[in-house]
């Protein structure tokens, strides 16, 4: 297997670390109290296999009922035991060409056969890629590395058209955004929408992740999940996580600051003449017609700023830039400015 390659992870401390798409802001401040207070004598025992309390707090924030959610370290776990448990027949599994560099990876691991319909030119997907028979279908919404989303409407057909296999909507940048598929759920058994705490909850090193679905698809999971490792999420994640959710407040005020910064960071590099696609993420896949991006990518880097580069097709002329505090952001606009004067 061809196995994933995760972003840099720089040990140094001084580095603005925009290559992985965490959140700049440190995770709700009853997370960090609770953290201070727990009780590592706990640690003796196993984690509960359920993580029931994490799997309540989840199921009350969005309105669902319990049996309808499935906990893992982190959405790739959820995600990989999804591939895992559903798509194991001999029709190709459907996600596009461009997309989160890990759907390819576990079809491979797990030998399922798959297609990857392309983008249109502007990085939109096509509903009418996925209008055929399949072995199921994963589609990143808002997509990666791009950032585009794609309407509720389309992902709607999308499911109407395809009742027979299951629909993965990876909705890991959702809450900078995009519109999330979780209406469609009741009424499409099949649909199964994949969450993480890792952005938009500044929870990336604790590793959590969720799916929202019909029951049955839950329960699959979790027979699959009890035939492969029973304690998969640890203890402090599944406390620590259920405390974060019961911040809405700090959540959303958070999310609202990157989205805010966001737009201004838009706005300033359109100025200075980057193009790209209409961002609802918290990163910004970015081009600047005329410029080698590889050359910019490791002139960044020396200056101790860290974006992601990926030296492929198609994407090798762009950056992804994760958005960072307004300071980081300064910090790397005036670092274009300077470079784009003649500096570089
Ligand atoms: C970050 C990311 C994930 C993985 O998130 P974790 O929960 O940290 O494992 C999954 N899908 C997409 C599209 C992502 O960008």
């Amino acid at each position: 297997v061809t196995p994933y390659t995760p972003g840099e992870q720089p040990q140094r401390r001084d580095i603005i670390k925009l290559n992985t798409n965490e959140n700049p802001y440190p995770p709700a401040p009853g997370v960090l109290a609770l953290l201070k207070n727990m009780d590592g004598n706990l640690f003796r025992k196993y984690p509960d296999p359920d993580a029931t309390v994490l799997v309540s707090a989840i199921a009350e924030f969005y309105g669902v009922d319990k049996n309808q959610i499935f906990c893992g370290v982190g959405s790739d776990d959820v995600l990989g035991m999804s591939f895992l448990t559903f798509f194991n027949g001999s029709k190709p599994v459907l996600f596009p060409d461009i997309t989160y560099s890990f759907y390819d990876v576990w079809a491979g691991l797990f030998g399922i056969p798959f297609e990857t319909p392309a983008l249109d030119s502007g990085f939109h997907i096509r509903k009418e890629d996925y209008f055929r028979e399949n072995g199921g279908i994963v589609i990143a919404n808002p997509n990666a590395p791009t950032g585009v989303a794609m309407p509720l409407s389309d992902i709607r057909e999308i499911a109407e058209k395809n009742r027979e296999s299951v629909i993965i909507i990876d909705e890991a940048y959702v809450d900078f955004g995009g519109e999330t598929a979780l209406p469609l759920v009741s009424e499409f058994k099949n649909l199964l929408v994949v969450r993480t705490f890792s952005k938009s909850r500044s929870m990336a090193g604790m590793r959590i992740g969720f799916a929202i679905g019909d029951e049955n698809l839950i329960s699959a999971l979790k027979r699959v999940k009890y035939s492969y490792n029973s304690y998969t999420l640890n203890m402090p994640s599944i406390l620590l996580g259920a405390e974060s959710v019961k911040d809405r407040k700090y959540f959303e005020e958070t999310v609202g600051k990157i989205v805010k910064t966001r737009e201004r960071v838009k706005h300033e590099l359109r100025e200075m003449g980057f193009v790209f696609g209409d961002s609802m993420t918290n990163f910004l896949f970015v081009k600047k017609p005329g410029t080698d991006a590889g050359k910019l990518f490791r002139a960044l880097k020396d200056a101790g700023i860290y974006v992601r580069y990926f030296d492929k097709p198609v994407l090798r002329d762009y950056l992804r830039i994760t958005i960072g505090t307004d300071e980081e952001m300064n910090r790397l606009l005036d670092f274009f400015r300077h470079a784009f004067s003649g500096g570089v």
